[in-house]
This record gives C-alpha cells, structure tokens and sequence, in this order.
C-alpha cells in the first residue's frame, strides 16, 4: 500500500489555509518527502511523521517554494541525531545549492547526504517498488516523479486448489509466493495452476509544476493517483500556459490521456480562496477529480 500525505498544497505564496506545495509518500516503512518549502519540517511534524523513517527527499526544481525549507528540514534532521545516510534527488542544480549552503551557510550534516542530479529514469530502488522521473516543461529544469510497485502475485484461487487435493496451510502460502508444491501423493502442483494473472502494481505520479506535457502523461500512464499541478481555473488559461503551469481542466485531460484512476489538483493558486471552480472545471473533463487541502490522507 502507497500511503501520501498532502504537506502543503498551495502554489507559490503560503496562505494560512494552503502552505506550499509538498508531500509525503509512505511505502510500508519507508518515507520519502516530495519538494520542501517554506515551512514543510512543520506540517512534517503536524502530520505525525517519523523523520527517521525518511530515505530520501525529492526535489521537483529549485524555485524557492520548492526547496526554501529544504536546508532547515536537513538542519533537524542533524538536531534530531541522525546518522543515516540520506539521497537527496533532484534535477541538475540542486548539488550547487548544497555546496553553497554549505560554503555560505556553514551546513554541517550528522549524516552522509548523497545528492543526485537527474533528468530521467529510475531513481530509488526500493524492495520491491522504485520511483523513476522524467524532465516535465516548467522553463526550468524540473522533474516529475512516479512511485511504482512491482506487479503482484495473481489472486488465489482457493477452490481450484482444494480440486488438486491441497491442504489449507503452509502450501498455500508456498504456492502464493511463487513456489511449486509436491504434495503427499507425489504430484507437483505449480503456482500457475491455483494463481490468477499477475496485477499491476499500485503507482502514483507526482507533476508540479508543469503545462500540460506528454511527460507527465507518461509518469501519470495508469497511475492509481495522479497530483498534477492545478494552478489556475479556466479563466486564467492564458497566464498558465505563459508561466509555465497547468489548469486544473488541463491537469484533468492528461488523467484521462494517462488512464489515471483518480485525480488530486494541487499547487492552487492563493487567488482561490474557494476551490470550487478549480474541482467542477476538472470533474467535467475527468470525473475522478478532487482538490488536495493541507495535512489531507490518501491511500492507494
Ligand atoms: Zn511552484
């Protein structure tokens, strides 16, 4: 299960109901945080997360309500102790902003930080899950990300395994993990035979900032959960599309490109103090459309 929690929601001015644009993504034990501005070690903490479960932070470009929390969140998690080793992921750039902190700022770690620089591909291999990014069109280097799982075991078929004469126990389990059997009688029953075909595995795509793009698309392609930058309404389509961002009716035709599942626009605008618009231009395009709010929980 790929839990998410929405960290900040709104776009480039804070508001005391939206705080920029960031999340947390939960893989079982494994947390990763996605963009850092001002303010996002806070909703971190009002969220309840574990900041020693973090294995990695993912930095979509570098303008500030992207990354202006960024050195403070690093500065707690040396105060908090830390020796783990952390990536630090990111597009081309990201590793000067560092080396500067470091030089200007006087950033001194507890713990080794690796930074990435990347334009495309597989960032993060997890056990069984990865997170892959793809450059999205912003006018600046900026990524998109995807957390996608492994294809699981089909489902299991519990009649057809007691027809072949399998008793309820360990061999079920043996046979749900891939394994063949042999059973008292001699016979080999392989999993095939008691297993349906393999499902996909769960993915969310994550694509702030960007105009509509065939990139994200493609990080979104079947996603379970797309969050696609939703700047503006249709009424500032014009502006979007001048500074580099998307309306949430654009966001919702790449969910429907992508095949997505559901939709959550976030990166609103501080101009819509009421959401509504936002939500009933995207559900009349792509139905499947909510508006994300701070500290909001979703599960896929
Ligand atoms: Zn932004």
């Amino acid at each position: 299960m790929i839990r998410l929690v929405v960290l900040g929601s709104g776009a480039s001015l804070p508001t005391l109901q939206r705080h920029n644009t960031s999340v947390a993504l939960q893989r079982d034990g494994d947390l990763f945080l996605v963009d850092c501005g001002e303010g996002t070690q806070l909703q971190w903490r009002r969220a309840g997360l574990r900041f020693s479960k973090l294995r990695a932070v993912l930095i979509s470009h570098l303008h500030g309500d992207h990354i202006n929390g960024l050195i403070g969140f690093l500065q707690t998690l040396s105060l908090s102790d830390r020796t783990a080793p952390l990536d630090l992921l990111g597009p081309p750039g990201i590793r000067d902003y560092i080396r500067a902190a470091r030089e200007h700022l006087g950033l001194r770690l507890t713990y080794k930080l690796n930074v990435g620089e990347h334009s495309d591909g597989v960032i993060y291999e997890g056990s069984d899950y990865r997170i892959a990014c793809d450059t999205l069109d912003h006018g600046v280097a900026t990524l998109g990300f995807a957390l996608e799982e492994d294809a699981r075991a089909g489902r299991f078929d519990t009649e057809a395994a007691e027809s072949l004469g399998i008793p309820a126990g360990p061999l079920f389990g043996a046979l749900q993990r891939g394994e063949s059997v042999t059973l008292e009688s001699g016979k080999v029953v392989e999993p095939s035979e008691v297993l349906g075909p393999p499902r996909a595995g769960k993915r969310v795509a994550y694509c702030v900032d960007t105009r509509p793009t065939e990139s994200a698309v493609r990080l979104a392609s079947g996603a379970n959960l797309f969050l696609c930058d939703s700047t503006f309404g249709n009424d500032l389509t014009e502006e979007a599309g001048r500074r580099g961002h998307s309306t949430a009716a654009q966001a919702a035709a790449m969910a429907v490109r992508a095949g997505a599942e559901r939709l959550l626009l976030i990166h609103i605008s501080a101009r819509y103090h009421d959401s509504r618009q936002l939500v009933s231009e995207a559900v009349a395009v792509f139905p499947q459309s909510r508006v994300a709010e701070d500290l909001m929980e979703l599960s896929v």
